[in-house]
């Protein structure tokens, strides 16, 4: 003959209610969620509405916020089901040997708005590299929609495009995306570079790619002749 098990704080019994551990399911997601704080901070851009994750501004998502919630809380566990300005709303899903407890959980978002160091670059006109497009001004408006996607993409931003005789000249936030992005497109690029100035007393410079589009060939498609 077995046991029947009672919980050791509620003294409810093995019949009565699912076990885990010890204790029984309400006892131990009592335990579950005493620990877990249920207030955090995020941190979001007031201009490109980005959000903080472990140091690093990404888009403001679903997935985005439920990891910057569980950075703060310090677990993994927290499923985000949904939320608002002020609240989001889910499940603390703890796991243990009989199973995994699921609790619904809320936590207060409080919310602190910041100028990103992007955006605050931004307005500054930063840039540490330029595009020169030329050519065909139609492949070089839809490498410039890729440009765009690609630094945004990558941490980065354009910080302006302009209009001149002969193209389009794009001024962009990253070197180091800049170069990234040539060598994953395979771009000829002629490149060279300006002295931007000197800092802590390294001279630092600009550098300019210019990519030439040469006129799309347009080939006909060969009209295959009715036959009889
Ligand atoms: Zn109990
Ligand atoms: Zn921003």
């Amino acid at each position: 003959m077995t046991m029947v098990k009672h919980c050791p704080r509620c003294n409810r019994s093995e019949d009565e209610v699912a076990f885990y551990g010890e204790f029984c399911e309400d006892c131990a997601r009592k335990d579950v969620l005493e620990k877990v704080k249920n207030r955090v901070g995020i941190v979001v851009c007031k201009k490109c509405g980005r959000i903080r994750v472990s140091g690093e501004m990404l888009d403001f998502t679903k997935d985005n916020l439920e990891s910057a919630i569980n950075k703060s809380i310090k677990t993994n566990r927290f499923k985000l089901v949904e939320y608002d300005d002020k609240t989001a709303k889910g499940f603390i899903m703890e796991r243990t040997r009989d199973g995994t407890i699921k609790s619904p959980f809320e936590v207060e978002l409080d919310r602190k708005s910041i100028n990103c160091e992007n955006c605050f670059k931004k307005a500054g006109g930063y840039f540490e590299a330029t595009f020169q497009l030329r050519g065909d001004m139609k492949r070089a408006n839809v490498f410039l929609g890729r440009i765009e996607r690609y630094f945004e993409k990558h941490g980065g931003f354009v910080t302006k495009t302009e209009k001149v005789s002969g193209g389009l000249e794009v001024y962009v936030s990253h070197k180091s995306i800049a170069s990234a992005l040539i060598s994953s497109d395979r771009l000829k690029t002629v490149r060279s570079y300006t002295l931007a100035g000197v800092k802590n007393g390294k001279q630092v410079y600009r550098n300019t790619y210019t990519v030439r589009f040469e006129d799309e060939i347009v080939t006909r498609p060969v009209r295959k002749r009715d036959s009889l």
